[in-house]
């Protein structure tokens, strides 16, 4: 016999048996009446046993099944449309195959509300609610999306060390671990390496893999482990990476309403195809707004939380934050020729969230050295990345795209948390 999901039950189905597996969700014994609602990944059907009709030994076996054990249900679908779905099923046979403990350390029925923390303490049952594996499900579709659409404009994934021996953008940011004899840490991102594959000629790369950052604050936008989506592309410039996000960000969420229609409806999300071009404003302009609302921030500084979610109030779709002044940046972003105190670099916002921050790159290599020079940094540390400017590189630009934000700020989730399985931070490091 063939196992039906509890969404694939259909008027194909009534008066036949099928075989379903999953989980006992809920239990209601009414005396002469049980109803066990099954929860499998795609959903709930009713599990109905009228005491005159089942067979003694189930109906005694079925009073003592315990809530979120394992079980495995054969029986006959009979329409019923008080029942979710609008089928139920009498059983013929009801067998527990591993028994779930009581009491349970989380509600998965939700009835008694549970804390974040206590959530993520047991986050495989937090998991088990539809709501929440929802947002995973939604999750996979954008990656996926993600992978095709970048594989269909060419570029080609690939994966960079995470265990290295410099910061790519010096700062105190990072992750120290002990290799051999020597120390080295977690890399906080594969920028050195995405554009040493421009030397190399790849032309057009992309990787999603963790980054590693040891902020020290507790936010609900960091994470400490984060999956970041990294684009670098040659014979392009900040406007040509730019079309590549808006386009990548506006077909993730136009494949999620197509193929995820059931998971929003259980994250409880409506969602609308953001158009493109995304609005673009400059820095000046979003410094103006922030300091006509009370934020009194230099010019040349980054934008403070507080700022942007001033900034945020006017602008609450996706929009590009544009030439930032190029001490704000890192490095590697390039300086207009004309005005080289502001650089050819973006931050794609959403409402006050930065989603992804790009430009166009460096090739020159005495520029990039006077740049690296100018941040603080030690030129003789960064040998085998200045070493790709010296023999033909190619003009680029790139950018990073938080994974996470972007599932945060497409599902509403009001902490970066929510779209993590085993999320990592300050105070978590189990699970
Ligand atoms: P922020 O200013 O919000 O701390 P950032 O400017 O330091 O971010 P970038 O170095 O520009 O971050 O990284 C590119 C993208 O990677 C960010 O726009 C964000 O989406 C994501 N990202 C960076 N750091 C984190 C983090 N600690 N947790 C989650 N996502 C992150
Ligand atoms: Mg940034």
């Amino acid at each position: 016999m063939l196992r039906k999901y509890s969404s694939d039950i259909s008027d194909d189905d009534v008066d036949r048996e099928i075989l379903l597996y999953g989980w006992a969700h809920e239990i209601r014994d009414l005396g002469g009446l049980i109803f066990i609602v099954l929860r499998d990944r795609e959903g709930f059907v009713q599990v109905t046993l009228p005491k005159k009709v089942v067979p003694k030994d189930i109906f005694k076996y079925a009073k003592k099944i315990k809530r979120e054990s394992v079980i495995k249900v054969v029986g006959v679908v009979k329409k019923e449309p008080k029942a979710p779905g609008g089928f139920e099923v009498i059983p013929n046979v009801i067998e527990v195959l591993n028994e779930a403990e009581v009491p349970l350390p989380l509600d998965v029925a939700e009835k008694v509300p549970a804390e974040l923390d206590t959530r993520l303490d047991h986050r495989y049952l937090d998991l088990r609610k539809p709501r929440i594996q929802a947002i995973f499900r939604i999750r996979h579709t954008v990656l996926q999306c993600i992978r095709n659409f970048l594989c269909d404009e060419g570029f080609i994934e690939v994966n960079t060390p995470k265990i290295v021996s410099t910061a790519t953008e010096g700062g105190t940011e990072l992750f120290p671990i002990s290799y051999f004899e020597r120390e080295a840490f977690l890399n906080q991102s594969p920028q050195l390496y995405k554009q040493a594959l421009m030397a190399a000629g790849f032309e057009r790369v992309f990787e999603v893999a963790p980054i590693f950052r040891a902020e020290e604050h507790n936010t609900v936008r960091h994470l400490n482990e984060a999956i970041s989506i990294d684009i670098e592309m040659s014979f392009t410039d900040h406007e040509g990476v730019m079309n590549v996000l808006e386009k990548l960000i506006s077909k993730a969420y136009e494949d999620v309403v197509e193929n995820c229609e059931k998971y929003l409806d259980w994250a409880g999300v409506k969602l609308d195809i953001p158009e493109v071009p995304f609005e673009r404003i400059k820095y000046d302009e979003a410094l103006e707004i922030a300091r006509g609302k009370g934020e009194d921030i230099p010019w040349g500084e980054d934008l403070t939380t507080a700022a942007l979610k001033k900034i945020g109030e006017e602008m609450n779709d996706f929009y590009y934050i544009v030439d930032w002044p190029t001490e704000s940046k890192p490095f590697y972003a390039m300086p207009y020729e004309n005005e080289p105190e502001i650089s050819k670099s973006f931050d794609l916002m959403k409402g006050w969230l930065e989603l992804a921050s790009g430009a166009q790159r460096v090739h020159k290599y005495d520029l990039l050295v006077e740049r690296i020079k100018q941040c603080d940094l030690n030129p003789e540390s960064f040998g085998f990345y200045l070493e790709c400017f010296k023999y033909g590189m190619p003009p680029h630009a790139g950018w990073g795209l938080g994974a996470e934000r972007l599932i945060m700020s497409m599902l509403g989730l009001k902490n970066i948390r929510e779209a993590v399985l085993f999320p990592r931070d300050r105070q978590r490091l189990i699970p």
